[in-house]
């Protein structure tokens, strides 16, 4: 039998939900607690509750959040904005309904610029974002009970969407880590998974390669890591292939996802699929947002990752290995940033901070945050290299000092008598007792054997307990032995 395997692609869109790290709630003034340390519904306000009669007012720092990250995606900002009720019964939602943002969203048409698999950019459309409340959490308890918890209930959360310009699933990944990233840089969500703060999923479809059709997708939630992401995105891919090729159709469904089990299950078919009855939420007036508005936000905008790159890359010269490490995350970027703002050699301040410093804070579990290495003081340490007061060696050990003590590497140096050793007279005293005490070396290295010359500057190393000024001693050792060897 002979058949003609059609080749497929995937097509993979997102959709994030991330809670918005505010003070408050969304719609009223109740605080927002970690919902995981809280003690349960502790909480809750008449209106996260859901009580009757209680009036929602718009959190203010949470429009701009959204704001920023609309702008961070490159999105239109948009002037109208209104809130809508989405009507559904689950007891995770004591209204009954969640407000929304659904014709008029805060932010749309945006996009995001990822790298492709082969290095090359990739631009991802972003369809919209919107602000909306979150629901509060059930435990589902063994004994068929299940328990709420409302300090959730109406925390400010940001739904990202974008268009289904993915194919891959380490393009899904890509762009998945990234909005993570500009989330983080702007403060508006910790990036934390597995507590949910941040939540993708993914809707997948598959089409025969050259095809532009958008076919029947699935929608995969549940993801809480970005292992899951990628892994649930494959299976999904492998299956809905195989289907095709058995001869059936993909049907839309909403599937969760099994770590264990490595597959995805199934939530809801489209026969149970909602009517939300969306309607315009009568207790808030139209949002606009004015032009004064969105430049104030734009103002205050971090300087975001893309950029902090390029700059690393075509400014400071960065090899791009080091300049990735270090944006990665906004407080080491920072930390950089001020090294090099006082005054320290970009290359050297990387090398430095990523050999050396990042190696301490991993075997002490600190961040750059609470890491007694101040920018300031590293460029410190690096200038007394560069002033031959210590050498390269010593600096290592001096670090390590600062790191544990807090001292700065002035007062270390000087209180452990670390200082280098750069006059000739006693280096040229010992190197003459080495020579004195190993007879049998010398002859060896004058028969021949010129890899000798290493023990010896070991040897004087040694004795000057590693204080000796590197260049200085070479250069001594080598005159030295080249008299031995005129003789
Ligand atoms: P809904 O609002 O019903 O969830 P949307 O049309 O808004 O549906 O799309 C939600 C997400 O699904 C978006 O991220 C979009 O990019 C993605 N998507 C839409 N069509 C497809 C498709 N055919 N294949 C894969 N993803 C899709
Ligand atoms: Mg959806």
């Amino acid at each position: 039998m002979s058949e003609t395997l059609t080749k497929f692609e995937a097509v993979i869109g997102l959709e994030i939900h991330a809670e918005m790290l505010t003070q408050s709630k969304m719609f009223s003034g109740c605080r927002v607690v970690d919902s995981v340390e809280a003690a349960p519904n502790s909480a809750v306000d008449p209106l996260s509750l859901g009580m009757p009669g209680m009036l929602p007012v718009i959190n203010r720092s949470a429009v701009e959040m959204a704001m920023k990250v609309g702008l961070a995606l490159n999105c239109e900002i948009n002037a109208y904005n209104a809130f809508e009720r989405k009507n559904y019964f689950y007891p995770d939602l004591p209204k009954g309904y969640q407000i929304t943002q659904y014709a008029h969203p805060v932010a749309t048409n945006g996009y995001l610029d990822i790298k492709g698999a082969s290095g090359e950019t990739k631009r991802v459309r972003i369809r919209r974002a919107h602000i909306e409340e979150d629901t509060g959490k059930l435990t589902h308890l063994s004994d068929g009970r299940s328990l709420v918890d409302y300090n959730r209930a109406g925390v400010p959360l940001l739904e990202i969407v974008s268009e289904p310009d993915m194919r891959t699933a380490e393009e899904a990944l890509a762009f998945a880590t990234k909005i993570r990233q500009i989330l983080r840089y702007l403060d508006v969500n910790t990036g934390d998974m597995e507590k949910g703060i941040i939540r993708f999923e993914a809707n997948i479809s598959i089409r025969p390669l050259g095809s532009d059709a958008l076919n029947t997708r699935v929608e995969v939630k549940n993801l809480n890591s970005f292992r899951s992401l990628t892994s649930s995105i494959e299976y999904q891919i492998a299956q809905q292939i195989e289907t095709v090729e058995g001869g059936s159709v993909v049907e839309q469904a909403t599937l969760g996802w099994d770590e264990d089990r490595k597959q995805t299950y199934s939530q809801r078919s489209k026969e149970d699929a909602h009517d939300y009855r969306y309607f315009p939420e009568p207790d808030l007036p139209p949002l606009i947002i004015g032009p004064d508005w969105i430049d104030r936000v734009r103002e205050q905008l971090v300087e975001l990752p893309d950029s902090k790159l390029r700059r690393y890359l075509t400014e400071l010269g960065l090899p791009s290995y080091d300049a990735e490490v270090i944006v990665e995350d906004r407080p080491v970027a920072e930390w950089f940033d001020a090294a090099v703002a006082a005054g320290g050699d970009p290359k050297t301040v990387a090398n430095w901070l990523i050999n050396n410093l990042f190696a301490l804070m991993n075997e002490h579990k600190q961040t750059i945050e609470n890491s007694r290495v101040s920018p300031q003081g590293m460029v410190d340490l690096l200038a007394l290299i560069e002033a031959e007061t210590i050498n390269k060696n010593t600096a290592k050990s001096v670090l390590v000092d600062m790191f544990l003590s807090g001292q700065t590497a002035k007062t270390i140096v000087e209180e452990k008598g670390l200082a280098q050793i750069s006059d000739d007279g006693p280096i040229l005293t010992i190197i003459q007792t080495i020579i004195d005490d190993n007879p049998q070396m010398v002859a060896n290295y004058l028969g021949g054997k010129d890899k000798l010359r290493g023990w010896f500057m070991g040897q004087v190393m040694r004795e000057l307990r590693g204080k000796g000024n590197p260049a200085l001693v070479n250069r001594l050792l080598d005159q030295k032995l080249g008299e031995l060897k005129k003789r």
